[in-house]
């Protein structure tokens, strides 16, 4: 008997009223899974993952997140999205605190834990990010491929189980989207359940269980990462390709 998935997405369907942002969106991610999502700008990527994270209500079909069902009650709310981390296009570090002071605030007002025992965890998740040495700097003092690689780690501070990328390279200059990827990389080596909306196919040969690509509201296609740059099925997809490849 295969595990449930972590997550469960049944016929899911979002307005912004009166458009119709999400149509009939059904996905199961199983543990460990690593998914890309791609697709045109505007075709309900970010929509998607917001609503996985509860950012955004959606009005019919089923979410589930780590067995809870995502109703509009904040208690679930707040049990599911212990299970999720978020990570950016444009990192959303807060200005006026410290790199170690951002990656400790959701750790003890979230999670109680003790001011040591946050600061210790951060440290050492922002060893593993290989920005130890930026702690007790302030956001603007770092590059854009630093304070990527921070809001990963204080993500990472609350031990999801599900981290979720919203374009992460996107708003890096060219040479530092490599520092951001290989941290992904490494995180999904270490048995993440990742899904990421990205552009960068390369990162989806490397990494990806599966790409999903979505048009106009909609999954329109599934399929390991060698199948779908290979012999992608829609005219859509294959259309999608031809101008990033
Ligand atoms: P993507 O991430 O794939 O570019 P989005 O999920 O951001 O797409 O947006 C999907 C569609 O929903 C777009 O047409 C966008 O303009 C629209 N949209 C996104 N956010 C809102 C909002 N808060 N209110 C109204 N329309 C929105
Ligand atoms: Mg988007």
């Amino acid at each position: 008997m295969p595990e449930t998935p972590i997550i469960q997405i049944e016929t899911l369907n979002k307005w912004y009223d009166p458009f119709h942002v999400l149509k009939d969106v059904s996905l199961q991610v199983a543990a460990g899974e690593r998914l890309v999502i791609c697709g045109p700008s505007g075709s309900g990527k970010s929509t998607l993952i917001r609503c996985i994270n509860a950012l955004e209500p959606f009005q019919q079909g089923r979410l589930e997140v780590a067995g809870i069902a995502l109703d509009d009650t904040a208690k679930t709310i707040t049990r599911a999205r212990e299970h999720v981390g978020m990570v950016f296009q444009n990192f959303h570090l807060f200005p006026h605190l410290s790199i170690v002071e951002n990656c400790t605030l959701a750790p003890v007002h979230v999670l109680g834990l003790d001011k040591r025992k946050a600061r210790e965890r951060a440290m050492q998740q922002l060893e593993k990010l290989r920005i130890a040495d930026k702690a007790d700097r302030y956001p603007a003092q770092l590059s854009g491929g630093q304070q990527q690689r921070v809001a990963i780690a204080r993500a990472l501070c609350l031990e999801p189980s599900i981290m979720l990328f919203d374009e992460p390279t996107s708003a890096l200059d060219p040479e530092m989207v490599g520092e951001v990827l290989d941290s992904m990389v490494a995180l999904a080596e270490s048995g993440m359940t990742m899904m990421v909306v990205t552009h960068e196919m390369g990162f989806a040969r490397q990494v990806a269980d599966r790409v999903v690509f979505m048009d106009a509201g909609a999954i329109v296609e599934s399929a390991d990462p060698q199948h779908f740059f290979a012999h992608a099925e829609s005219e859509r997809a294959r259309q999608f390709l031809s101008k990033i490849l």
